[in-house]
């Protein structure tokens, strides 16, 4: 887990792309979610305005994009 802490994790991009509405949909729901970040933070280096897991470490606009990925709450 201290890989992702550091790097985040790896997309599962081996899986389909899920419509836009779904991607929209998981968005929205991450934004409500208290562990969502409104900045992406990697070692020392903080991406302003790029939405991250607090939880996975995923940046979000990639996680929820992918039809194998999960919410490591089950939310979505
Ligand atoms: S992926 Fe799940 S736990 Fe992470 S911010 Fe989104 S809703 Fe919250």
């Amino acid at each position: 887990m201290w890989i992702a802490e550091l790097f985040g994790r790896v997309k599962n991009i081996d899986s389909d792309i899920v419509s836009n509405d779904i991607k929209l949909k998981r968005m929205s729901i991450c934004e409500g979610c208290p562990k969502y970040r409104k900045d992406f933070k990697m070692l020392f280096k903080t991406k302003k305005n790029v939405p991250q897991c607090g939880i996975c470490k995923c940046a979000l606009q990639a996680k929820t994009m992918w039809e194998g990925e999960q919410c490591p709450l089950n939310k979505w």
